[in-house]
């Protein structure tokens, strides 16, 4: 057991792909303490600054007065709070979709919507840099998958023809891809399934708080409210809580909750965090000027990082890859800027393809215009040191 386990290990960290937990101190926020060092952080998803927003905090103790901590129970059971029904009726609201459904994760929201939805005899055509949660949920379902190039609605659209008309056909893919920050064609996306009578799932994490005039994601975005079947997103990212939703028709909802197993067979998210989630919502709908800043944020870093000759990919959004292609090399490249006060993660195979190794360094509107400036130096002179640029 021990040799099974050890060189398992062993062999992960030969290959430069051993991964660490650390510690942060305080709050998520531009700044962060690690080994009680403080520390710029380019890397959290809280895209908008609500995770340590005091207004976030004072809702989730307000409703915990109220109702507790622990939710105790499945909400099938008797773990269904106020916090929970508010919250859902906000987020159809937000969505403009008949009803909504929170699930305890992004993770989880995959699992159950795809493997409660679909089954053998279904096909469901994934864009092949979708998250892994969505991997998942297609394998649990035991559909099969056909997974199509990156963003190739050419090669989507030669697929779809190939399956014919008999089987029940989805197509499932991010909004916002979380490790390149590109985003899918949806409006193409659209129009392919309604041509070849398939359906379209998109998953918002990335998106929502972040896309749209009003913040609602790519969906709102390319205009596509009512053209999209199952919307799924995360309240952990933008939102600056915990959980996910799925939002479409009522019989989707109403569907899921007697058929997701990650939504029955789990305790409720705590109606906390369901507070909070919704305090999250109002304030993406109430505060456009946070969207501005992280906007200008981005295209400022973006711009400069495209300067100093890093290959930013074909990111389009708030998270900027910087292409390696080593992992170890990708490694040496974090642990440089980590030395000078800078926290951009290195994201290796199997999160990202072989050889395809990056630093991931993601903006926020908390950032000061002097923080990007610090970044941008201390990158321009770690990746001269590393022969990157
Ligand atoms: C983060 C993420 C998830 C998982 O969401 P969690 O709430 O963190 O479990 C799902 N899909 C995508 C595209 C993500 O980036």
């Amino acid at each position: 057991m021990d040799d099974f386990l050890g060189d398992q290990l062993a062999a992960l960290r030969r290959k430069g792909l051993g991964r660490e937990l650390c510690t942060i101190e305080g709050a998520q926020g531009r700044q962060i303490v690690i080994d009680g060092k403080l520390i710029l952080n380019f890397c959290s998803n809280n895209y908008l600054g609500l995770a340590g927003d005091p207004r976030l905090v004072q809702a989730a103790v307000a409703a915990m007065q109220e109702q507790g901590v622990g939710a105790g129970a499945s909400r099938l059971v008797c773990g269904n709070f106020p916090a929970h029904r508010r919250l859902e009726e906000q987020l159809a609201r937000f969505k403009g979709t008949e009803k909504g459904v929170v699930f305890s994760t992004g993770y989880m929201a995959n699992v159950g919507i795809i493997s409660g939805l679909f089954g053998r005899d279904d096909i469901i055509f994934s864009d092949r840099l979708n998250h892994a949660s969505i991997i998942d949920g297609i394998q649990l379902s035991r559909a099969e998958m056909r997974r199509y190039p990156h963003n190739d609605t050419a090669a989507l659209e030669a697929m779809l023809r190939q399956a014919g008309g008999r089987r029940k056909k989805i197509i499932i893919t991010d909004s916002v891809f979380s490790m390149d920050g590109d985003i899918a064609p949806l409006d193409r996306i659209v129009k392919l399934a309604r041509d070849y009578e398939c359906l379209v799932m998109v998953d918002e994490a990335h998106a929502v708080g972040v896309l749209g005039a009003q913040g609602r994601g790519a969906v709102e975005h390319f205009g596509l409210q009512d053209k999209i079947n199952i919307q799924m997103g995360t309240l952990s990212k933008a939102v600056g809580a915990f959980g996910a939703y799925c939002c479409g028709s009522a019989d989707l909802v109403d569907l899921l909750v007697n058929k997701a197993r990650s939504f029955i067979y789990t305790t409720g998210i705590p109606p906390g965090i369901a507070a909070a989630a919704l305090r999250g919502i109002e304030l993406i709908e109430q505060e456009p000027s946070l969207r501005q800043r992280l906007w200008d944020n981005t295209h400022y870093a973006r711009q400069g990082l495209q300067r100093l000759g890093f290959d930013t990919l074909r990111s389009q959004t708030p998270i900027l890859p910087i292409l390696v292609g080593d992992s170890a090399r990708a490694v040496r490249f974090s642990q440089e800027l980590f030395a000078r006060g800078l926290l951009v993660s290195a994201i290796r195979p199997p999160t990202v393809p072989e050889n395809s190794a990056r630093l991931r360094m993601t903006i926020t509107a908390e950032h000061r215009r002097e923080d990007i400036d610090y970044a941008l130096k201390q990158m321009e002179d770690a990746g001269k040191k590393l022969c990157l640029i």
